[in-house]
């Protein structure tokens, strides 16, 4: 992976895992090599990883910045000594992510060409999705461009041998339609899962040494008293003490009382909120998703059911087409002033949404080079809808404590 910056929000490579599960369940012999996980060398708080990383020359279109760039996860010499580890493969798949990391996913075929000449390489994942023409480039021979359901099979955790958190994903795509966001590209229908093949995904990871577990859901509150309250209560008698968190934003209009002291009997430890903000740029884009009214209700019912304003997190979005710094700092104060924390999102024009084909009416570029898709990148120098110099005052303005 390449960047300025990488954080691990418990993030596991759930579609690949699936993959891996369902070929093992037809007799194929399956390993995994995770060059982001496998090279980690700190821990974070809640089960979390800092992968090692390297400094590296900045693409041509970061010039500009003036900020370090680097290569995160296994060197060349260390894939090179793991994929030589295993046997020789027929097969090699490999995943992606954001589309503007996709230098890093290029670098890994060109050394699994070089380490393992002859095998096919297969490219999936996010980018190929969102970017199926670029994704030509990438020197794969087969490239998965649509969206796959999840296959009905356990995901192959026991890959890693021991985990310090899991990764539960209890339902695919959202119902909802805001225009910066790729989810229905991805998951074209909303399905919830059934019960009992979550909890047997969960409990394997538990017996892996999980004590973190985080939901990957766009919408897990939806329906919430039919899908979200019976997982919590299997929860709750089976996993007692175990960590939980909600690394995508939460709806807030679902966050009523009972839904607050659900979410917090049952363990839940990091709260992120959907806010996005609460100026008229923000409020069009996220499709008038949350009201101010329904955040401030969402926000007193959590701190009322005990949590503590640092474990209430709240994404405001900066950077949108149209939207003003100081629409920005409105929503930062807003946030502090119910109680909680904000904390900056930097949007990021994802292709194939409809704020990413506005974008592209003055920005045509960026359709043509992913990488000015990053969003530490897109607001402040390429469309320059907010500054450096206003991006750090606003970054510093949510840190500041309330
Ligand atoms: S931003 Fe959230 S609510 Fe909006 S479509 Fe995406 S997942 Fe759904």
């Amino acid at each position: 992976m390449r960047d300025f910056a990488f954080f691990d929000l418990w993030a596991k490579p759930m579609g690949l895992l699936y993959i891996l599960g369902a070929l093992r369940e037809q007799q194929n012999h399956v390993n995994l090599i995770d060059c982001i996980s496998d090279s980690s060398s700190a821990d974070r708080r809640y089960g979390r990883k800092a992968p090692k990383r390297f400094e590296i020359p900045k693409p041509e279109a970061y010039r500009g910045i003036p900020r370090r760039y680097w290569h995160f996860g296994l060197t060349r010499e260390e894939l090179a000594s793991r994929v030589h580890s295993l046997p020789r493969p027929d097969l090699v798949l490999v995943t992606s992510s954001m589309t503007y990391w996709y230098k890093g996913v290029f670098w890994c075929i060109e050394q699994l060409r070089k380490i393992l000449p002859g095998v096919p390489v297969v490219l999936g994942g996010v980018y190929p999705v969102l970017c199926p023409d670029h994704a030509l480039l990438s020197g794969a021979d087969e490239i998965q461009t649509v969206p796959m359901p999840l296959p009905v099979s356990m995901p192959a955790m026991d890959l890693y041998r021991r985990l310090s958190y899991g990764v539960a994903i209890t339902s695919t795509g959202c119902p909802r339609r805001c225009s910066y966001c790729a989810s229905s590209l991805l998951w074209p229908s909303f399905i919830q899962r059934n019960l009992r093949d979550l909890m047997a995904e969960i409990d394997l990871q538990i017996d892996l040494g999980a004590a973190d577990l985080a939901f990957y859901d766009d919408s897990l509150l939806i329906g919430k008293e039919d899908h979200f309250y019976p997982i919590c209560e299997e929860l709750a008698a089976r996993h007692p003490g175990l960590r939980l968190h909600t690394p995508n934003g939460l709806h807030v209009r679902e966050i009523d009382h009972t839904c607050a002291s659900t979410l917090y009997r049952t363990g839940f430890r990091t709260i992120r909120l959907s806010l996005e903000g609460i100026d008229p740029a923000n409020r069009q884009a996220g499709a008038r998703k949350t009201s101010p009214g329904d955040y401030s209700a969402a926000v007193a019912n959590l701190l009322e059911a005990g949590f503590r304003p640092d474990q209430v997190e709240t994404y405001v979005l900066a950077g949108l087409p149209g939207q003003r710094a100081y629409d920005v700092a409105s929503s930062i104060g807003f946030v502090r002033s119910m109680g909680a924390r904000a904390k900056l999102a930097q949007f990021s024009p994802i292709p194939g949404t409809p704020l990413f084909n506005e974008v592209v009416r003055t920005h045509p570029e960026v359709q043509e080079e992913p990488l000015l898709q990053n969003n530490t990148f897109y607001s402040p120098y390429v469309s320059g809808e907010i500054t450096p110099e206003e991006l750090q005052s606003l970054k510093d303005l949510a840190r500041t404590p309330g």
